[in-house]
This record gives structure tokens, C-alpha cells and sequence, in this order.
């Protein structure tokens, strides 16, 4: 499949680290690393707790903020939950779904993947669905089964107008957190594999315009590999984006390998 070009995403993904005033540190030293940033878009979620801070802190730059969950009722008796208007309020332009760690410790399923992902459609967030294997099925050689799997259940059960709405994102679960990155070329294979994914279901322009972000240790020192790839439409970096420095770094790698 011949490929399109497509505009590419640095998102950080900060998990549960950071207060506000830590937040507003982050961005005092990150804004002015990535003010000539032009071709990529950059994304940074926090915790919760942190978004209206990060919010006003990115305010006129181009750094657009994220949630990492949402909840796919507008409201009501959900202890603990977040409504997607509430995450629009509040600033958000995305919201990380279905993260691995939120499948792996909180038992989310494909069925929640789709319902929040649709909810937060709806609420006009930019949904970055995340699917990937565990290093015990890549061994058993059911990689591609796993990610058809997540897919089919995830983006796939979308209507093709919200699925043209939506970022996906690669996670080996194995290579999270871990410093093992997949190679350039692993990462590519399965981005290919969830493009003829992306085709059967809906169709080969919907599978070429799909935003693919690779996530797995990404850092300073492997993005220009990474992004040397024509298949990797950006990166979803946890560990990296949390110092200003080095998620700077990773930013400045993808505008420059483009
Ligand atoms: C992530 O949290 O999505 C992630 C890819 O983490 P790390 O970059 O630390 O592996």
C-alpha cells in the first residue's frame, strides 16, 4: 500500500506523575525548546489533577493537552469517573484510550475502548486509541491476531466518520517502560499489519490517511530511527516526556526527521 503523507503527532503521556506547580515548571523550560517546532503536532497528557494547570500554562502555544481516561456517560452516579465535557472544559483536546496499563490494572475491555472512544467523539476530543501485544503473545506468534483483536473491538466497531477522527497508537506492551524499543522495522511491520486492518474494514483511503503513533520507550536517542519510517506517524512517549529537555529533544528529532 503506497503511503499518503500524513501530519505527525508527539504525544506525551505523563501517567501519575506530576503536581501543578511541577506542571508549570515542565512547561516554563518546555515551550521555549519546541517554538520552532512547524510539522509536527505536539500533545502532553497529564494526570487530572494537572490539566487545567497544564491548560493555562500551554495557552498560545501549540502544544495541545490531553487526558489519559475518560468515562462515556455526560454524567451522573459514577464514583470517580471523568465526563468527556468535563475533559473539554477543562482544556482537553485528547484523551489517551485504552492504554495498556488501563487494560493490564483496571480490566478494561474492547467493548469500554469503543464506548469511550465514541463518548469522546461525540464531545469533540481527539480519541488516541491505543492497542498492542504482550511480549508472551509475541513469542507465541499471535501478535497480529492480538492486534486485529483490539482493533476490530476498538476503532474498528467506529462508524467510518469517527474513525477518520481518531489517532491510533502501537504499544508493544513489552517494550513499555522497559528500554527495549521495538526496532524500527518491528514497529513498522505491525503498523502495516493494523493498515490492511483499517482497509478490510473501512477502505484503503481510510487505512492510508489513519495516524499510526508508535509507543515503547521512545526516546532522544531512537525517534530519528523511528521516524526514518514512513509507516510511524508520531510517538506516544511516557518516561521521555516527563523531563523538558529530553521530550523537547524527541519533538525536535521528529520535526527533523521529516
Ligand atoms: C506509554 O506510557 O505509553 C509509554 C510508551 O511509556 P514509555 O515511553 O515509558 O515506554
Amino acid at each position: 500500500m503506497s503511503i499518503t503523507k500524513r501530519r505527525r503527532v508527539i504525544a506525551g503521556n505523563w501517567k501519575m506523575f506530576k503536581t501543578q506547580a511541577e506542571t508549570r515548571a515542565f512547561f516554563s523550560a518546555f515551550l521555549p525548546l519546541v517554538s520552532g517546532v512547524r510539522r509536527c503536532d505536539i500533545v502532553i497528557a497529564p494526570p487530572f489533577t494537572a490539566i487545567v494547570a497544564a491548560t493555562e500554562a500551554a495557552r498560545g502555544s501549540k502544544v495541545g493537552i490531553g487526558a489519559q481516561d475518560v468515562f462515556w456517560e455526560k454524567e451522573g452516579a459514577f464514583t470517580g469517573e471523568i465526563a468527556p465535557p468535563m475533559l473539554v472544559e477543562a482544556g482537553c483536546r485528547y484523551v489517551i484510550i485504552g492504554h495498556s496499563e488501563r487494560r493490564q490494572f483496571f480490566g478494561e475491555t474492547e467493548q469500554a475502548v469503543a464506548k469511550k472512544t465514541k463518548a469522546a467523539l461525540s464531545a469533540g476530543l481527539t480519541p488516541i486509541v491505543c492497542v498492542g501485544e504482550l511480549l508472551e503473545h509475541r513469542e507465541a506468534g499471535r501478535t497480529e491476531e492480538i492486534c486485529e483483536t483490539q482493533f476490530l473491538g476498538g476503532p474498528g466497531a467506529l462508524t467510518p466518520e469517527e474513525f477518520s477522527r481518531i489517532l491510533v497508537a502501537y504499544e508493544p506492551v513489552w517494550a513499555i517502560g522497559t528500554g527495549k524499543t521495538a526496532t524500527p522495522e518491528i514497529a513498522a511491520t505491525v503498523h502495516r499489519f493494523l493498515r490492511k486492518c483499517a482497509e478490510k474494514k473501512f477502505s484503503t483511503e481510510q487505512a492510508r490517511a489513519m495516524r499510526i503513533l508508535y509507543g515503547g520507550s521512545v526516546k532522544p536517542d531512537n525517534i530519528q530511527g523511528l521516524m526514518a519510517q514512513e509507516e510511524l506517524d508520531g510517538a506516544l512517549v511516557g518516561g521521555a516526556s516527563l523531563d523538558a529537555k529530553s521530550f523537547a529533544s524527541v519533538v525536535n528529532g521528529c520535526e527533523s526527521a521529516q
